[in-house]
């Protein structure tokens, strides 16, 4: 049986959310990260780019890095996520809260 001190490389984290409300609307975003990358501090980010939910006849590109993985009680862990999609439409949406958790802290 293996334990893990530390999280397994290969995870990625899914996340449902919605951008903030922007020019009157806000888009859904479904995320699927990138695999976990080494960071300098020896734990682990990942990175992800996609396109948010094409809705009120535009979309959004995003490209971002995640904060360090939290740990949970259970012994899983998240990543916070805080950025901003690019300008479309005149206007640009933030992204911020946690993805869903991951075997391992
Ligand atoms: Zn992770
Ligand atoms: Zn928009």
């Amino acid at each position: 049986m293996v334990t893990y001190n530390q999280s397994p490389l290969d995870h990625n984290h899914g996340s449902v959310t919605h951008t903030s409300c922007s020019h009157g609307h806000a888009h859904q975003c479904l995320d699927i990260t990138g695999p976990a990358v080494t960071s300098p501090d020896g734990g682990h980010v990942h990175y992800s780019e996609s396109w948010v939910m094409y809705e009120q006849g535009h979309s959004h590109y995003y490209k971002s890095s995640s904060g360090p993985a939290l740990p949970l009680p259970n012994g899983w862990h998240v990543h916070d996520w805080d950025f901003y999609t690019t300008i479309n439409d005149g206007h640009c949406h933030r992204v911020s809260g946690p993805d869903m958790p991951a075997p391992g802290i």
